[in-house]
């Protein structure tokens, strides 16, 4: 799926490290408008930590983060050079595995607070698109709706309409179906292939490794905190080159 190849993101050298822990060693990475990147490995191997510091959740020990060209920094503000946290919160969506909806605030709530607040839209304009979005993420009708009153599968589809009401240049997803039970995952997943089917760029951390290999162009497998293999879906996923990711896709499978 990609358009063309104008990069979205680029990641070069980046290491994060917890004192004297090495999570994430010397990664690189690169992705264009368009791309579909699957990110699989065992737990503890870094692929949150990765997914956070894309994010500027995690600040990287080393090594640099662009986005569409221009360095991340750990400021609030963006400068000349270098794009700040609040630029970059409105640039990046994400969606993690735990819903954090307002519980206070309804489905329309949590979903217009962004725009409203930081993209300063008027109440009119931020409720006109959370109702379309709504519409996108088959939930036209909770509006309404208190986060207490859904399901999970339509909590997390609500946390990403939320993720997409700033109109990001990218999204990143980790792990979101899997805190959901199992009868859930696939509306998820639907509305996951229907962005990528439009053309939004993303990086997903997934256990579901049919999703990723139809969904992803390009997958990687990280291991200990660097990219073990990487590939297309059928390089990577199909016929895998080493014993560990061998033996890890081997757990899924029946
Ligand atoms: P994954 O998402 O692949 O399961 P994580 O990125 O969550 O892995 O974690 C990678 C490693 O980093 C783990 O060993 C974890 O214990 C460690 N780690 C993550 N966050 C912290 C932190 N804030 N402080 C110390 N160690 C951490
Ligand atoms: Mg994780």
């Amino acid at each position: 799926m990609n358009n063309d190849n104008t990069p979205v993101l680029t990641v070069n050298g980046l290491v994060k490290r917890y004192g004297a822990i090495e999570v994430l060693k010397s990664i690189d990475l690169d992705l264009v408008k368009g791309d579909i990147l699957g990110i699989i490995g065992p737990s503890g191997s870094g692929k949150s930590t990765l997914i956070r510091c894309l994010n500027m959740m995690e600040t990287p020990t080393e090594g640099t983060i662009k986005l569409q060209g221009k360095k991340l920094s750990d400021k609030f503000k963006s400068s000349k050079n270098e794009i700040g946290v609040g630029e970059l919160r409105r640039k990046v969506g994400m969606v993690f595995q735990h819903f954090n909806l307002y519980p206070h605030k309804t489905v329309l709530g949590n979903i217009t607070m962004g725009p409203k607040v930081v993209g300063k839209k008027s109440e009119q304009e931020a409720n006109e698109y959370a109702h379309d979005l709504l519409g996108q993420v088959g939930l036209s009708d909770k509006a309404d709706a208190y986060p207490s009153h859904l399901s999970g599968g339509q909590k997390q589809r609500v946390a990403i309409a939320r993720a997409l009401a700033m109109k990001p240049d990218i999204m990143l997803f980790d792990e979101v179906t899997s805190a959901l039970d199992p009868e859930l995952v696939g509306e998820v997943l639907q509305v996951i292939k229907k962005l990528a089917d439009e053309g939004m760029t993303m990086a997903l951390v997934t256990h579901e490794m049919a999703f990723a290999a139809e969904i992803a162009n390009r997958v990687i497998f990280l291991d200990g905190g660097v990219i073990a293999e990487s590939g297309t879906p059928d390089q990577g996923l199909i016929n895998p080159e080493s014993e560990r990711l061998k033996t890890f896709l081997s757990r899924f499978h029946g």
